[in-house]
């Protein structure tokens, strides 16, 4: 019999897989995704959760990079006003590490790359009359301060995938790409079920693959490609804190060596705190911190805030790994964070493409330009369309998002303040499909913590792909926060029924 054939077959539940399925989807071709772990599992639940055009590209003139990332900032905030946030970032002026008119000049340059954007200008601060001043020592006096966006990373991933699937993508995670083999019309592809231990082919008129860290590995390894791609592994961690100072403001705290460090509020309680620049030579996953990184970054801290932290003080950390284009940066923060689609396309045969380098920001017009390049071995390949239309739970009236929680407090009032507030930012308008039909808090369920209840993962596991307690609590929301140990083993006693 013959393997069912797809369009395009995607290697990776990352940003880059997700956004291409939702992107090729809409545009009429039939689409299958495999992720051999979770979505969101690696790289793209381990950022800096920014949405921004990147400041200190302009250092190194990615003056491309830095325009576009801007202009998508702008339409991310229309289409996933629930999951993008604007934020005030203040940037204490260090007169040893940049001259202040260095950081006016970026500053300018910025703002004016942004011009058309809804998020006010930059402007100077004096830290003794302003509230940015207040957690600072005293010894900064003087410093920036700008606007750009935060993101939940993870569930920009989930939501890509939901509407992918939406739209007829086919999203199979825990199925990993063995190998495949190409003639002059399709690929033919070997595909492992890990949780069923079963393996299957499909067949493929195309190929994209999106494996993040493991693009080199899939490339060479997997799609028998005879060109190796120049790439350079860095690893990122962060750590999280209990919260650090009053105020959504973010800062941007300029390093000796060079490097800006953000402390992000984050989630309430919390205080986000990254990243580090460390270059990898090892498989390419998982990651997870060394000591040295949260010294280096609780030292960051303690240089410009008042309170001091301590790797006592740390509730979690993660880490994740980019894979970037090797320009021959001497250091790991230099590498360009721009990205190159690689088309590897011999004469009669079908071709693939690997997305190398990119950030979360720019994945929309990244998922464009991939189908651009693909389309001529499509007959009909329908016009871009995702600039505009919103991601599920985005269709929120007048974009925003802040208006939706008290709405939902008003509609539901079991749900108290704190949940209304995070079911709108998690689901936007889907929270009203989440909580269709309940109409006390015992309808929904079991509680395992954090605000978390049966309700909210039978919808996980049925809408969004969750199978395990680490996706429930991790990157489908954040309630492994404030879940207690005994908590996440009810949860995963659930989940294993
Ligand atoms: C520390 C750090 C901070 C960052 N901060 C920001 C930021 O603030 N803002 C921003 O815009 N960008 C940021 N980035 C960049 C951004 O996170 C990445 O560009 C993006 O997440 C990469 O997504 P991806 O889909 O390419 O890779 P991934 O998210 O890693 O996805 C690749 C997926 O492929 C899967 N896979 C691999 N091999 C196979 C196989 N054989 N079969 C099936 N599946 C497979 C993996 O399991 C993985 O889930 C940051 C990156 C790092 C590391």
């Amino acid at each position: 019999m013959d393997p069912l054939t797809y369009d395009l077959l995607i290697i990776g539940g990352g940003i880059h897989g997700a956004g291409i399925a939702r992107d090729a989807a809409g545009r009429g071709l039939s689409v299958l995704l495999v992720e051999k772990d979770s979505l969101a599992a690696h790289t793209s639940s381990a950022s800096s959760k920014l949405v921004h055009g990147g400041l200190r590209y302009l250092e190194y003139f990615h003056l491309r990079l830095v325009r576009e990332s801007l202009m998508e900032r702008e339409r991310l905030l229309a289409i996933a006003p629930h999951l993008i946030e604007r934020r005030r970032f203040v940037l204490p002026y260090r007169s040893r590490l940049r001259p202040a008119w260095a950081v006016r000049l970026g500053l300018f340059l910025y703002d004016w790359m942004g011009r058309r954007s809804t998020l006010g200008p930059s402007e100077g601060v004096r830290f003794a009359e302003s509230p940015y001043g207040r957690p600072l020592r005293p010894t900064l006096r003087f410093g920036f301060a700008y606007t750009d966006c935060t993101a939940d990373d993870s569930r920009l991933v989930i939501l890509n995938a939901r509407d992918a699937a939406e739209r007829g993508a086919d999203i199979r995670v825990g199925h990993h790409l063995v190998s495949a083999a190409r003639d002059d019309k399709a690929w033919r592809a070997t595909i492992r079920d890990d949780s069923g231990g079963v393996t299957y082919t499909v067949a493929a008129r195309t190929i994209v693959n999106a494996a993040g860290p493991w693009v080199g590995e899939v490339l060479q390894g997997r799609l028998g490609a005879a060109g190796k791609r120049a790439l350079r592994l860095v690893k990122g961690s962060h750590i999280v804190v209990p919260r650090l100072y009053e105020g959504e403001q973010a800062y941007a705290l300029q390093h000796a060596d060079r490097r800006l460090v953000f402390v992000i509020p984050y989630l309430r309680d919390f205080t986000l705190i990254g990243t580090t620049d460390v270059p990898w030579s090892g498989e390419p996953g998982p990651a997870t911190i060394e000591p040295m990184e949260t010294e280096y970054l609780c030292d960051v801290v303690n240089r410009a805030f008042q309170r001091a932290i301590s790797p006592a003080d740390v509730v979690w950390t993660f880490a994740g790994i980019r894979a970037l284009q090797e320009d021959g940066s001497k250091r790991a923060s230099a590498v360009t964070r721009d990205y190159a689609l690689d088309l590897d396309a011999p004469a009669g045969a079908a071709p693939s493409l690997s997305i190398v380098g990119g950030k979360l920001t720019t994945y929309r017009i990244l998922a464009e330009q991939a189908l651009d390049k693909l389309e001529p071995w499509f007959e009909t390949l329908r016009a871009p369309w995702t600039g505009s239309a919103p991601l599920p739970g985005g269709d929120i009236g007048g974009g925003n998002a802040d208006a939706l929680a008290p709405a939902l407090s008003r509609l539901y009032p079991f749900l108290g303040d704190a949940l209304a507030r995070r079911f709108a930012r998690a689901y936007g308008t889907r929270a009203m499909r989440l909580l269709d039909g309940v109409k006390s808090r015992d309808d929904m369920g079991e509680s395992f913590g954090g605000g978390l209840t049966r309700l909210e993962v039978d919808y996980l596991v049925r809408e969004e792909w969750a199978r395990s307690a680490e996706d429930v609590l991790w990157r489908h929301t954040k309630c492994g926060l404030s879940a207690t140990p005994a908590d996440a083993l009810r949860l995963r006693a659930y989940l294993g029924r």
